[in-house]
């Protein structure tokens, strides 16, 4: 215990000395503050972030410390020090007493949301809980609250139509957002099985981010109330068990009852978009990062919303959003909001404006503020030094188009000479940078697969794989860990920050599966299960289509075709390796499908090296051919610990040596 102790107190110097240099780093991003206010600079500049943090994994690397590590800790100060530039440039930073009006009572995520925007200022701001949106109008038009809050979308259940409506009439304008994460509970007077539940209350919106859940409660009757917030004080009001209710962990906490499920909203990650609304617009500062809405509407004629969008490409606007509502009293007329990037005060924007009042019948600017959503700056990182070299390879020329068009036109290269790139999370598969996709065979424990992640970030590879849905060739071979094993796998993806692609083997699980990966993968046991294909081709995620191990070129483009028929058209391709008389390797890599494949197809091409070979000596060699030959991916797979694999031990990489194919592909 004395020796925990001795340790403990030099723990706590090194806290207080890195509290005094985030202090001091503080006061220096102060005097930056006042510079850029003198010379006008941008308070951004992703370049000086991207080798600031270039610079810090070299050196953190050197004294032991992990590039994941350094990304997270100096993410957050980076994002810190953007605050508090962005706070000093925003005007009004210090109100006097302020009211906000919310629709619900405590507890409702409208009120979470307010408290969140207005947490600086807690001390002067009163909450005031009305009945209905449009009540919080009025009182914000009326002088009764300075602001409001209101619900604009959900990233699951989409657009709140009857804010939309009403912000195109309020005499009111837009001054800030706020982006929040909305996890629904079900919550009851005490703990109950799910089957003694006969009626769920929540407010329409969050019900209707839920429907999954309640369409497994099918004997449960469902009903609309005015306020998550409100439901929860009805049940426990009424004090009886039967009754739960759907809204926020506050909520339950707030009112005392219990949570007897959490996470029940369809989408994993569901965020709801609130705006703040006040009587006068409040402009911001060129330099703090702004969205602007508008709403217009465009003559009754052919090719007029694209005159609109023109305007905005022309000068080279980012446009965020784009929805349609009926105008009243003119039936089949519609007028359209836009959210697009950018300031009011900036040139751009502001010709931009004057040039679509040419184009539109009416156009309203509902308000230009900070925007809540800033990515974070990723450098890619460099795979740790030293190691073993493997040999180097150089890339192959492009492919020519082909010329005539095979009987698969929707996977044609000449339906799109360009190219598709697919995007997984922000990782561009078909662009000019090979990709790198890497993880165990199969999803075992939290730890092995944590650790997995952890070697992928730090080796600078761009993906997380493992299998959780195992086709084995016998039944009583491991067959994965099923959905704990998805859950496992995303939690180590968001923790690591690193998209997931897993294995889909039925189309009763795609649903599954989909809310949990961000690539399905199609095994090469199902390439030609066309019901699967249709499943996913229905789905929004992209897909991840291997190679049959017995089947032509001819017979993938089929198969690839089928995906795109349903509507889906985000599909990567997967070379793993064909079945030959070579007993040698468990199958043979066919190199030269990818060359053939980037002639026939706009489809990227990727190539598990893994699978085709079987054995580990050869994973490094056989990928370095792959990117050779052009293919935009690589799908490779690594262990902790092989010996101990419970499926496909005998290809699967040690760490050390896909560090040193990292390496390779990086240096070559
Ligand atoms: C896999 O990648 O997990 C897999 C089973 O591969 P294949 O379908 O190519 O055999
Ligand atoms: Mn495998």
């Amino acid at each position: 215990m004395q020796e925990i102790a001795a340790i403990r107190k030099h723990i706590t110097a090194v806290d207080k000395r890195i509290l005094e240099a985030l202090a001091r780093r503080r006061r220096l991003v102060a005097r930056i503050v006042e510079a850029k206010d003198r010379t006008g600079a941008p308070i951004r500049d992703t370049r000086r972030e991207e080798q600031l943090l270039e610079e810090l994994i070299a050196q953190g690397r050197r004294l032991g410390l992990d590039a994941h590590f350094i990304l997270r800790v100096f993410g957050e100060i980076l994002e810190d020090s953007l605050r508090a530039q962005k706070r000093h440039f925003l005007a009004d930073p210090d109100p006097g007493p302020q009211r906000v009006a919310y629709q619900g009572i405590p507890g409702a995520y409208s009120e979470a949301a307010a408290r969140r925007h207005f947490a600086p200022f807690l001390d002067r701001t009163s909450f005031v809980g009305l009945a209905t949106f449009q009540e919080v109008v009025e009182a914000v038009e009326a002088g009764e609250a300075e602001y409001g809050i209101l619900p604009l979308e959900n990233t699951t259940a989409g657009s709140i139509n009857e804010v939309y409506d009403l912000l195109s009439c309020a005499r009111l304008t837009i001054v800030g957002e706020v982006i929040f994460q909305v996890d629904h509970c079900l919550v009851s007077l005490r703990e109950v099985p799910l089957t003694e539940i006969d009626c769920v209350l929540s407010h329409p919106q969050a019900l209707s981010q839920c429907l999954k859940f309640l369409s497994r409660l099918p004997h449960c009757e469902v009903r609309p109330f005015p306020d998550t917030a409100m439901a929860v004080k009805r049940i426990k009001e009424e004090a009886n068990p039967r009754l739960a209710a759907i809204a926020s962990e506050e909520a339950a906490r707030l009112y005392g009852v219990h949570v007897l499920r959490r996470n029940v909203q369809d989408q994993r990650e569901n965020f709801t978009r609130f705006v703040i609304v006040g009587k006068k617009s409040v402009p911001v500062d060129a330099r703090v990062p702004c969205t602007t809405s508008l709403v217009m509407a465009v003559p009754h004629e052919a090719g007029a919303l694209l005159k609109a969008l023109s305007v905005l490409h022309q000068h080279d606007i980012n446009l965020l959003k784009l929805e349609s509502r009926p105008i009243p009293g003119l039936p089949f007329q519609y007028r359209f909001y836009l959210d697009m990037e950018g300031n009011t005060l900036e040139t751009r924007i502001a010709t931009a404006l004057a040039e679509l009042r040419r184009v539109t019948t009416s156009l309203t600017v509902l308000g230009c503020y900070p925007s809540q959503h800033h990515p974070r700056t990723r450098p890619p990182v460099p795979p740790p030094q030293p190691g073993a070299d493997v040999a180097e390879a150089t890339p192959s020329p492009s492919p020519s188009t082909a010329t005539s068009k095979p009987p698969y036109p929707l996977v044609w290269r000449g339906s799109k000479p360009e190219g598709t790139v697919v995007l997984v999370r922000g990782v561009r598969i078909g662009g000019e940078v090979c990709i790198v996709m890497a993880g165990p065979c199969a999803v075992e424990s939290r730890e092995q697969i944590r650790q997995c992640a952890q070697q992928v970030r730090e080796c600078g590879a761009h993906m997380l794989r493992g299998g959780c849905f195992k086709p084995r060739t016998s039944p009583y071979s491991f067959q994965g860990l099923g959905l704990e094993g998805l859950q496992l796998l995303a939690e180590a993806g968001a923790e690591f920050d690193l998209p997931i692609v897993t294995e889909v083997l039925s189309p009763a699980d795609v649903d599954t599966v989909a809310r949990y990966a961000d690539l399905l993968q199609i095994g090469a046991r199902n390439m030609q299960n066309f019901s699967l294909l249709a499943a996913v081709g229905r789905c929004q995620r992209p897909v991840l289509l291997k190679r049959g191990m017995m089947s032509t070129i001819d017979e993938f483009l089929g198969a690839a075709e089928y995906i795109l028929a349903q509507g889906n058209h985000q599909v990567v391709l997967c070379e793993r390796g064909i079945r030959t008389f070579e007993t040698m390797t468990r199958n043979t890599l066919d190199l030269g499908a990818i060359p053939i494949l980037k002639r026939l197809t706009h489809l990227p091409i990727v190539v598990d090296p893994s699978h085709a070979a079987g054995r580990r000596d050869l994973v490094a060699p056989l990928a370095l051919a792959a990117r050779a030959v052009g293919c935009h991916g690589l799908l490779v797979e690594i262990h902790p610990n092989p010996e101990t694999a419970l499926s496909d031990g005998p290809q699967a990489l040690p760490f050390a040596e896909f560090a040193a194919l990292m390496r390779a592909l990086q240096g070559g």
